[in-house]
């Protein structure tokens, strides 16, 4: 996969050097250019944004710079700065890590059109789903907004030539779009094939299966007087999958109810969520008699 960004701090995306997506980076698995905005700013300050039409507070980047910046990174002839990894990985596999799972190593630019993807808070909340959808695409191009956001007109025009997605990675309001960038590309990154080690890790994750995953331990088995729960020291697979399951139902139930709503669940799923009802509505205090 081929990443570009855009953006008035390019050290910012410094991160996407490190960790797992340094070491895609040193697998050629990926590939990540960054690009200064200013770069295609035409007036002696180097100006990216100005004051809105119709007033109000704030500042909006300009079309005229953004413009030409997205029509050469997604062409693929903009020069920016290409991330190298930050650490030699590759010696020093992890100990879960499975041999030989198909990796997809970047492709030719140009192969498919770029997805352009514009972080914004007005933008359609990122999902799992999304991330899974993305880590399909050869060639993704991020816009960092900042200020009061990019003029409207340069998104219009990008999803004339190409997909564009404005998405939002919460609700709430962030001074830029760069650390949103940060988290949708590490989101992604690690589902393209070969990047985790043991692409379980990711199966089982939470919103895999429409649920929240449940608890993890590992030794000592006791810790501060806290025990491991006996059924994961069973060595019984069954009765630890099950349980896995429940602790599973049980969170997504406790912290997360909507996604039961479309989650795919069995007949033995939903009695055990019968069960959580039944006994959330025996712990009921009673209704006070008149
Ligand atoms: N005026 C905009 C609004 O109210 O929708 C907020 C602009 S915000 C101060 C500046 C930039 O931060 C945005 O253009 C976007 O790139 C980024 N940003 C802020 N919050 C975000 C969020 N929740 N998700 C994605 N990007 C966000």
């Amino acid at each position: 996969m081929k990443i570009d960004v855009v953006t008035i701090f390019p050290e910012y995306l410094d991160p996407l050097r490190h960790a797992l997506l340094g070491k895609a980076i040193e697998k050629d698995l990926l590939a990540v250019d960054v690009h200064d905005l200013r770069h295609w700013a035409t007036d002696v300050h180097k100006s990216v944004d100005d004051s809105p039409f119709g007033g109000g507070p704030g500042m909006v980047m300009k079309p005229e710079v953004w413009g030409p910046a997205l029509d050469s990174v997604a062409a693929g002839t903009a020069a920016g700065t290409r991330l190298d990894s930050s650490l030699p990985h590759l010696d020093r596999p992890r100990h879960d890590e499975l041999a030989g799972e198909a990796a997809a190593s970047v492709a030719p630019q140009g192969a498919q059109q770029p997805v352009l993807i514009v972080p914004t808070p007005a933008g359609k909340p990122f999902t799992q789903r999304d991330a899974q959808e993305l880590s399909r695409e050869q060639h993704l191009v991020f816009a960092c907004g900042r200020y009061e956001g990019i003029d409207q007109r340069v998104i219009d025009d990008a999803a004339r030539r190409y997909h564009v997605r404005e998405v939002s990675i919460g609700d709430y309001v962030l001074i830029g779009g760069e650390v949103a960038v940060l988290v949708i590309a590490e989101a992604v990154v690690r589902l393209i094939p070969g990047v985790l080690g043991n692409r379980r890790s990711h199966e089982e994750d939470s919103f895999s299966d429409g649920l929240l995953e449940g608890p993890s331990y590992t030794k000592p088995r006791v810790w501060r007087e806290l025990e491991v729960p006996e059924v994961l020291t069973s060595g019984n697979h069954g009765l630890v999958d099950r349980w896995r399951r429940e602790q599973s139902l049980a969170r997504t139930w406790a912290r997360r109810p909507e996604l039961l709503e479309t989650a795919p669940l069995d007949q033995a799923d939903r009695a055990f969520l019968e069960q959580l009802r039944a006994a959330e509505s025996a712990d009921a205090p009673s209704t006070p008699q008149p």
